[in-house]
């Protein structure tokens, strides 16, 4: 899949920064969350991940990004100004953001019953994942999203952030 190209950052976030971890997955990269400890954070380390977590006793560890913000917006945004994060790199709604799997194409016929009747009259294509079978397809939420990550990550003037659902 054209997902794994350029986005070769891989992050693992601590698990108290669970929405972070969803928007970079929505941005394509392999990111994971879980607890993290001292030997967890030497492994991940050593293998080139990059972590990220809110325990100010890391900060400036080696391949440690502390972040200082409350709201997973603006940890976002934070991050962001520590670590270029790429939108238009291949890998844009290509996860699942629960699984951090990427997803596979399905048959439209194998998507009846399984979402509304509206979206598979009006949708063609869809995915699914492979580990939770959480089925994704371009609707409205796409539109609003690549909007709120494009003035997020400094295409447009920053506006006020909100909440992350
Ligand atoms: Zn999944």
């Amino acid at each position: 899949m054209e997902g794994n190209g350029p986005l070769k950052r891989r992050f693992v976030v601590d698990s108290m920064l669970g929405k972070v971890a969803k928007w970079l997955r929505i941005l394509g990269y392999d990111t994971r969350c879980e607890p993290l400890d001292e030997s967890k954070l030497i492994e991940y380390s050593e293998a080139g991940w990059l972590l990220l977590t809110r325990r100010q006793s890391w900060c400036g560890r080696r391949s440690v990004v502390c972040l200082h913000q409350n709201a997973p917006m603006d940890q976002i945004r934070e991050l962001h100004g520590r670590v270029h994060l790429e939108m238009e790199a291949g890998g844009f709604l290509r996860r699942c953001i629960r699984c951090n799997e990427l997803l596979e194409g399905i048959e439209r016929r194998d998507v009846i019953g399984q979402v509304p009747d509206y979206t598979f009259e009006t949708v063609t294509e869809f995915n699914r994942c492979p580990t939770c079978g959480r089925i994704y397809w371009e609707g409205s939420h796409r539109a609003r999203i690549t909007e709120r990550l494009k003035r997020l990550l400094g295409e447009e003037p920053p506006e006020t952030l909100a909440e992350a659902e």
